[in-house]
């Protein structure tokens, strides 16, 4: 069987849970006082669905300002982009909308992007709706979830849709 792979990097502002999230993904555990991405931190992890291998090559970007000018290196040799924001943090929504302007400017053609609202598990904190991320994503052909590192909700999906 032939292992898909599939080269991915996750974009968005500092604190949203980008790190988190692919902890959660590749080693299925949270860490509540996780550290600042310093440049970009790389992993791997292969899972297999519908009998089909696939193999994530992870891309994990600093969301800081002074990273900026880092990240076309990641997304430019990227087949799907997760863009990240914080549904307690209206500020990281912004961000997020310019992060997806960049790609669609810079990133490669076919890119395929993923919005996710991380920290779901902070409802009562939420400052932005699923309903206006949702509409967003629609309008850039996105894909959208809403998901939680702290819980994992969706993030298993949030990675599959992409594949
Ligand atoms: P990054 O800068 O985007 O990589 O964000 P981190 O993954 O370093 O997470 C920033 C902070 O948010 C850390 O304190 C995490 O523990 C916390 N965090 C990340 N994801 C979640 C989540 O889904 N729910 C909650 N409650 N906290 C989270
Ligand atoms: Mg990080």
């Amino acid at each position: 069987m032939a292992v898909r792979e599939i080269k991915l990097c996750l974009l968005g502002d500092a604190g949203v849970g980008k790190s988190s999230l692919v902890l959660r993904f590749v080693c299925d555990t949270f860490n509540a006082c996780s550290e600042s991405t310093i440049g970009a931190s790389f992993m791997s992890k292969t899972i297999e669905v519908n009998e089909q291998s696939y193999k994530y090559q992870i891309w994990d970007t600093a969301g800081q300002e002074k990273y900026r000018g880092l990240a076309p290196m990641y997304y430019r040799g990227a087949a799907a982009a997760i863009v990240v924001f914080d549904i307690t943090r209206e500020e990281s929504f912004h961000t997020l909308k310019d992060w997806v302007k960049e790609l669609q400017q810079l990133g490669p053609p076919n890119l395929v992007m993923a919005i996710a609202g991380n920290k779901s598990d902070l409802d009562e904190m939420r400052e932005v709706s699923s309903h206006d991320a949702r509409t967003f994503a629609d309008s850039v052909d996105a894909l959208f979830a809403e998901t939680s590192a702290l819980t994992a909700k969706n993030v298993l999906e949030l990675f599959v849709e992409i594949s």
